[in-house]
């Protein structure tokens, strides 16, 4: 598979699972956390499917499309190991919705990130909430929930709170 079809399908699969998610969610109160800006594609894909919906963005430098800045006041700007337990004082356990797109390729960074986040997610994201993540959690409490049809097995990695 040449790395544009695999780039594509990376894409449809986390597309897939941002729409699963936001339907998981309709009826749920709270607020959207993301997890990694970037470019700001997924931000602005959770915003048309979940109109008028808070979404709190983490990221360390942000460096957007023009349209994709986060308004005032919502915008956790600093590394997710201090500014995640800073919005969990914050905004309680309130989030509906939690989607982490910060993971890289390696392993040991992933997993030191995951465990990291651990605590503050978990103080996060609300009883039935959902999280849709691009590496493996291991959160107390969370249960993985398996992936849309249309998304290969350890591609995404997704999970309810109890
Ligand atoms: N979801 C984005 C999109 O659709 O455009 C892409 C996110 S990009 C893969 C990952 C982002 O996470 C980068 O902008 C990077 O600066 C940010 N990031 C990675 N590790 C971080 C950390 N530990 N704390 C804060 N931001 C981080």
């Amino acid at each position: 598979m040449s790395r544009l079809d695999s780039f594509i399908r990376r894409m449809e699969a986390q597309r897939s699972c941002l729409n699963w998610a936001a339907a998981q969610v309709e009826g749920l109160p709270g607020p959207v956390l993301e997890l990694g800006l970037g470019n700001g594609r997924t931000y602005d894909h959770l915003r048309e499917l979940l109109p008028g919906r808070a979404i709190h963005v983490f990221e360390r430098r942000v460096a957007c499309h023009p349209d994709c800045v986060p308004p005032p006041g919502r915008l956790f700007l600093g590394e997710v190991a201090e500014t995640l337990p800073q919005a969990a004082a914050a905004l309680g356990r309130t989030a509906a919705l939690i989607h982490t797109d910060l993971g890289t390729g390696d392993r040991t960074v992933n997993e030191a990130l995951a465990s990291a986040m651990a605590p503050a997610l978990a103080a996060l994201l609300t009883a039935g909430g959902v999280c849709v993540a691009n590496h493996e959690l291991a959160v107390e409490g969370w249960t993985p929930q398996p992936p849309p049809d249309d998304v290969p097995l350890g591609r995404y990695f997704l999970y309810r709170a109890g």
